[in-house]
């Protein structure tokens, strides 16, 4: 019931300011500057692309949950997925994209999983060490082997980190440390609880460890496809 109430508030919300700057629009004195109409403009396209996203997270929180008993099988190379995912948002044109680092051991074994629901994971969590680590400072994915079973995937950022209280709720659904401030970076509230999701169904374990002032480390373990015995690791950098 509670979810259902959140999301229909987080939707209203912008749609109302849709409403209103139409209706505003419509209206000939404010309708007829350009300047005016520009600005308005940009402010309904961009109330209703914070809907898209959250009807997008909507969508992948349900399929996700739709598909929860139904243990993924394909394997799935993990470094050359987090590799990818690097360098999709290295080149996304944010001013965050110089600062990714991959740091992924090779080889890496593979993994049991769903290779869309994996990239979105890493996405989800490298969205987030981008927009809360503070400008300039690295963002790193690091992928290594945990024992002979497990493959470990971390994401760390050096940005404000979480207070301690908060840790245990953040994958809860629209559960935000400073609201104002994940709905400035264009966040739904969302991308944790789609984060947990995919890790409980590929049975693999979230850790989310963060020193106030100093940054956050996210940590996924996930089932390993075979086991591996190798000890080469590769860094790749983004260059100015
Ligand atoms: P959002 O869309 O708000 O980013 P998430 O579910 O991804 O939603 O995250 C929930 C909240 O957890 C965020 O609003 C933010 O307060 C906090 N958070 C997540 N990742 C980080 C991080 N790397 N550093 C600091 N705070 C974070």
């Amino acid at each position: 019931v509670d979810f259902v109430a959140n999301a229909s508030h987080e939707l209203r919300t912008p749609l109302a300011a849709i409403l209103g700057f139409v209706e505003t629009l419509g209206d000939d004195k404010a309708g007829g500057d350009p300047a005016t109409r520009q600005r308005f403009l940009k402010v309904m396209n961009d109330e209703a692309r914070r809907m898209q996203r959250l009807v997008d997270d909507l969508m992948s929180l349900s399929r996700i949950e739709a598909e929860k008993y139904r243990l993924p099988e394909a394997p799935v190379d993990l470094a050359q997925l987090a590799t990818e995912v690097h360098a999709i948002l290295t080149d996304s044109g944010s001013d965050r994209g110089r600062d990714l680092v991959a740091d992924i051991f090779e080889p890496l074994p593979m993994v049991i999983g769903d290779r869309a629901q994996l990239s979105q994971l890493i996405h989800n969590l490298m969205g987030n060490a981008m927009k809360y680590g503070r400008p300039g400072t690295p963002v790193i994915v690091h992928a290594e082997p945990a024992g002979d079973a497990m493959v470990k995937l971390t994401v760390s950022d050096e940005g404000e980190g979480i207070a301690p209280e908060h840790l245990p709720r953040l994958t809860e659904r629209f559960y935000r440390v400073d609201s104002g401030r994940s709905r400035a970076m264009g966040g739904t509230g969302l991308g944790l609880a789609i984060v947990k999701h995919i890790v409980e169904r590929h049975r693999g374990r979230f850790d989310i460890a963060s020193t106030v002032g100093v940054g956050t480390t996210v940590t996924v373990l996930l089932p390993a496809a075979a086991p591996v015995s190798s000890n080469r690791q590769i860094t790749v950098t983004q260059d100015e």
